[in-house]
């Protein structure tokens, strides 16, 4: 029998910050852990590249998580647990809205400072837009006191509403609604209602009628809290160090090592087989993939469970992204410019392909990352994988230098001189995205396919193939650095839970 022959208690497939989460907190607790990447670097979509002497994210710049207080400050608690700190750069703005008519708003730290701001734009809103985001702040405040680890765990469930019964009961009225619920109590007007559906575009790329209640809780509040925060170093530090404490703690990783096959035995998971033939064993199995290229890719077909199924009918595939990755002459940045951008003319384009553009300067919150008298500029607009198919290699890169300049050019509002300041500029597609984050259509995770009741669909970290485990942003409770490390210490407290690891 094959499982004889395993040597490790857990293989994780994929290093995201899902995957090292949980391969991390499993070996702090003494479990020994395979991580198996297909790439050359950890990370995925909060990697890093270089060229020239620039130092690229890429994907994620915007980082929650990093807060000394509570208990929703889980990229610290994961670093922590294996050892590892990491220099962290407070950002005093977490975005400066260019907005349509002209209109502009920036989303400070200071949340009395951010609520005045608004309300100057929105004079008949004022209670409303207090009513609203004070709401966000007190679902915020109820997840703020509970140690954030696996619902699938009855004593630790009963637990944490034994120690703080009235944050649980808090959390459990707002776990079936959506952000339109809290809306809908505190804001008549319909500019502001657009707002607020561009408040959530932003990290979940759906409008406040299908965003979870919870998960906009803890950006509109943490942002005010624990703030955004950018790791020395870049945002690739983040798995460098992760890393870094897997090995400390007698855990294993293996880059270029593509799983191609999770081998089942009696309907359970037992090992992976990568495309080299190689095998491995373990008595868990955690898959970092995403939910479609696990159970549509790495199992077979009659191996699908009908909760898959199921679940697959009620969450579709978001857009994946057109990102530029420019290096450019520090003159192009105006004077107090802020690190993170997002830019929209026409409210009615917000979920239409290239429609709002995204933009982050991470080296003017630390310029090694750059040459002297250069700054980086990231910025990325939703895109999908059938606007860049069934092209000819010539038809795709004519593509690229089509969109890539549309975009340029409607960056020249924000950064005069853009073009004309140009040093170096490279393009990703939804292709890039699906070839070296090996995501299905190069998605940025999963998006409700109708009006859901809040984050009740998300599936959990089990599978309902035994000893087959997911985790990352394609579950519970989604996407987002923050998020997908609340998903791997889930995932690692089950997982050790079920092998004794406590
Ligand atoms: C353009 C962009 C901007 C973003 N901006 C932000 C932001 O500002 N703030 C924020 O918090 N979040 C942001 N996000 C979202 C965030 O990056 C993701 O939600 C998060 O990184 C996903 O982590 P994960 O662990 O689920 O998976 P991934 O990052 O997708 O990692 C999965 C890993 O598994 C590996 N893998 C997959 N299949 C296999 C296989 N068969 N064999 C071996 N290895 C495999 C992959 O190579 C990859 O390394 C952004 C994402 C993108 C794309």
């Amino acid at each position: 029998m094959a499982t004889k022959f395993s040597h490790y208690d857990v293989i994780v497939i994929g290093s995201g910050i899902g995957g090292l989460v949980t391969a991390t907190q499993l070996v702090a607790k003494g479990a020994k852990v395979l991580v198996l990447e297909s790439y050359l670097i950890p990370g995925g979509s909060a990697g890093y590249f270089t060229r020239e002497d620039y130092v690229f994210d890429v994907g994620a710049s915007m980082i929650f998580g990093f807060g000394e207080q509570g208990t929703t400050n889980l990229l610290t608690k994961a670093l922590d647990a294996v050892g590892q700190t990491l220099p962290t750069i407070p950002d005093p703005v977490q975005i400066h809205y260019h907005l349509p008519d002209q209109r502009q708003l920036k989303v400070h730290y200071d949340y009395e400072k951010y609520l005045q701001e608004l309300v100057s734009l929105f004079p008949n809103e004022s209670q409303g837009i207090r009513g609203f985001y004070d709401e966000c702040r007190y679902i915020f405040d109820c997840l703020n006191q509970i140690e954030l680890l696996s619902l699938e765990d009855p004593r630790y469930v009963a637990r944490v509403f034994w120690q703080k019964p009235l944050a649980c009961l808090g959390l459990a009225k707002y776990l079936p609604q959506n952000v339109n619920n809290l809306v809908a109590r505190h804001i008549r007007d319909p500019l502001l209602k657009k707002f607020i559906d561009l408040e959530c575009y932003c990290w979940s790329v759906m409008p406040a009628a299908r965003t979870p209640a919870i998960n906009a809780g803890m950006v509109f509040s943490d942002r005010h809290y624990g703030g955004v925060r950018y790791p020395q170093g870049g945002v690739g530090q983040i798995a460098q160090k992760l890393v870094a404490g897997l090995l400390k703690f007698g855990g294993e990783i293996r880059y270029r090592s593509r799983v191609n096959k999770i081998l089942l035995e009696n309907k359970r998971a037992v090992g992976v087989k990568l495309t080299t033939g190689e095998e491995y064993f373990a008595r868990r199995i955690v898959s970092n993939a995403t939910r479609w290229d696990t159970f549509d890719k790495l199992l077979p077909t009659e191996a699908k469970p009908r909760q898959e199924i199921r679940w697959q009918q009620r969450y579709k595939k978001s857009p994946s992204f057109v990102s530029l990755h420019l290096g450019v002459d520090a003159n192009v940045i105006p004077k107090n410019c802020e690190c993170h951008h997002v830019l929209l003319e026409e409210w009615q384009n917000m979920e239409k392909s290239l429609g709002t553009i995204f933009v982050s300067i991470p080296t003017l919150l630390d310029p090694n990352l750059a040459p002297p008298e250069h700054h980086i500029i990231h910025t990325f607009t939703p895109s999908y994988i059938s606007e860049w198919q069934n092209l000819t290699p010539h038809q795709y890169q004519a593509r690229k230098e089509l969109v890539s300049g549309q975009i340029i050019e409607r960056l020249e509002k924000i950064f005069p001189g853009l073009s004309a300041g140009l040093d170096f500029q490279e393009v990703g597609t939804p292709r890039t995205h699906r070839r070296f984050l090996n995501r299905i259509d190069g998605t940025y995770g999963a998006v409700a396919n109708q009006r859901l009741f809040g984050l009740l669909g998300m599936p959990f970290n089990r599978t309902a193939i035994q000893h087959l485990y997911c985790v990352g942003d394609s579950t519970f409770p989604g996407q987002g650095l923050n998020a997908v490390a609340f998903s791997g210490m889930s995932c690692s407290h089950r997982i050790a839970g079920d092998l004794g690891f406590r």
